[in-house]
């Protein structure tokens, strides 16, 4: 993985802070990597919080501190960007999947599964569900 990050940005954004375009991404361009503590699934039940990313059944990702930029990805149900899993080191790494403007907010799908237990439950805040 030789990629360059794209130029990102934390701002505040409708649902808290947001991480933001701060140069022209391009469809399938690498934006950020998922990085955080790699603990065990177990643990990542005992800990709980909002910035669990699951790899595997075995491995999750914990964002939670604030060093880690791609935690601030938020959800949306139309999103501009996707989690990629690279399999050979059960890496994330975060790609547009549009065309995203420097500016705008970069957003992806949290899941089926987070979306049920979390998010719908709140009232989910993106853009499709409250233009
Ligand atoms: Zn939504």
């Amino acid at each position: 993985m030789d990629e360059r990050p794209a130029k990102v940005q934390v701002k505040r954004a409708r649902a808290g802070l947001g991480l933001f375009a701060a140069e022209p991404i391009a469809p399938e361009q690498f934006i950020i990597e998922y990085t955080g503590d790699r603990i065990s699934s177990e643990e990542a039940d005992a800990r709980g919080g909002q910035y669990l990313f699951q790899v595997t059944d075995e491995l999750t990702i914990d964002g939670r501190d604030r060093k880690h930029l791609a935690r601030y990805v938020n959800h949306a149900c139309s999103p501009n960007a996707e989690a990629e899993h690279d399999e050979d080191e059960d890496r994330i790494y975060i790609r547009a999947c549009t065309t995203i403007a420097p500016g705008e907010e970069i957003t992806m799908h949290y899941g089926e599964d987070f979306f049920a237990r979390i998010i719908k439950p709140k009232g989910c805040r993106c853009p499709q569900c409250q233009p």
